[in-house]
């Protein structure tokens, strides 16, 4: 087991795209990264994430997928970002094949748990690892979810919102019987947020109606500095740090440290 009992792992999921997965793990990740040692896991083929850490396809070499498959250790692979105490699992270009090649592989839900723990003298000064996971239910995704304590899902604050959340709630409790018992959804970020659209106000109204107080009260408002910022590879909060999705990545992060203090986490 992680000889750093601290380390939060945690997994942004949610099989639709588009909802602020990668958005969120890039951004949430820099702004904890100001207090806490962070590592980012890219595990979406589209390798989004790297992206928007500034690291470009052609200089990723080998990542998620070489650690999944066990061809190199988590020491090897992870590299330092722009940021500073933020470091990034990127995806390999061999990642979409992982999917398929995970089905015939040896504890194929627990590689992602089997190589964490393995790199626990790596993570040893870590506190949070966020996992960007790909708009899918598949192996990939619930390596993830084997591999961590905690899930938030990202929602899109718009009519549909709750649409297909069950999908991914179902899987949640299904891995918790079978696969990870340890792990809990907490929680749902309300993403895209449009304050001068009274729709956005009702669907969160729905929202934490349905899963009360496992929604952060932080909501990420529609921004379009957040769009811009993944095309010069920097965070937001780097590329803008006045803007307000930078600011609302700031309050999340604030606000998650308060959460893990009051389940007792003592590295919050
Ligand atoms: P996912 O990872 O769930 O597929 P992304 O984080 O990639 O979703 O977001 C989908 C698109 O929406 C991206 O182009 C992203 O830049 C944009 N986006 C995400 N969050 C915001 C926001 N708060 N304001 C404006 N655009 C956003
Ligand atoms: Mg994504």
């Amino acid at each position: 087991m992680p000889a750093n009992k601290t380390l939060r792992r945690i997994a942004l999921a949610n099989q639709k795209g588009g909802v602020g997965k990668t958005t969120t793990a890039i951004n949430l990740a820099t702004a904890l990264a100001t207090k806490k040692r962070v590592l980012v896991i890219d595990l979406d083929p589209q390798g989004n994430a790297s992206t928007g850490l500034g690291m470009q396809r052609g200089e990723r070499g080998q990542g998620s997928y070489a650690l999944l498959v066990g061809q190199k250790p988590l020491a090897e692979l992870m590299r330092p970002t722009k940021v500073p105490d933020l470091f990034l699992l990127p995806a390999d270009n061999d990642l979409a094949g992982a999917e398929i090649e995970l089905v015939g592989m040896d504890q194929r839900e627990h590689r992602l748990r089997l190589a964490l723990e393995a790199g626990a003298d790596t993570l040893r000064d870590f506190d949070f690892i966020l996992i960007d996971c790909p708009p899918s239910l598949g192996l990939l995704t619930l390596n993830a979810l084997v591999a961590v304590e905690s899930v938030m899902i990202p929602l899109q604050t718009e009519f549909f919102a709750l649409e297909g959340v069950s999908q991914i709630t179902r899987t949640i409790d299904r891995v918790k019987r079978v696969l990870n018992p340890a792990l809990s959804l907490d929680g749902i970020v309300l993403t895209m947020f449009d304050r001068r659209n009274n729709l956005s106000e009702l669907v969160a109204a729905d929202v934490r109606a349905f899963f009360r107080e496992r929604v952060f009260e932080t909501v990420i408002p529609r921004n379009i500095r957040v769009s811009e910022a993944p095309s010069h590879g920097l965070p937001v909060l780097l590329y803008d740090p006045r803007s307000t999705g930078a600011q609302a990545y700031i309050q999340l992060a604030a606000e998650l440290l308060r959460r893990e203090r009051a389940r007792g986490n003592k590295a919050a």
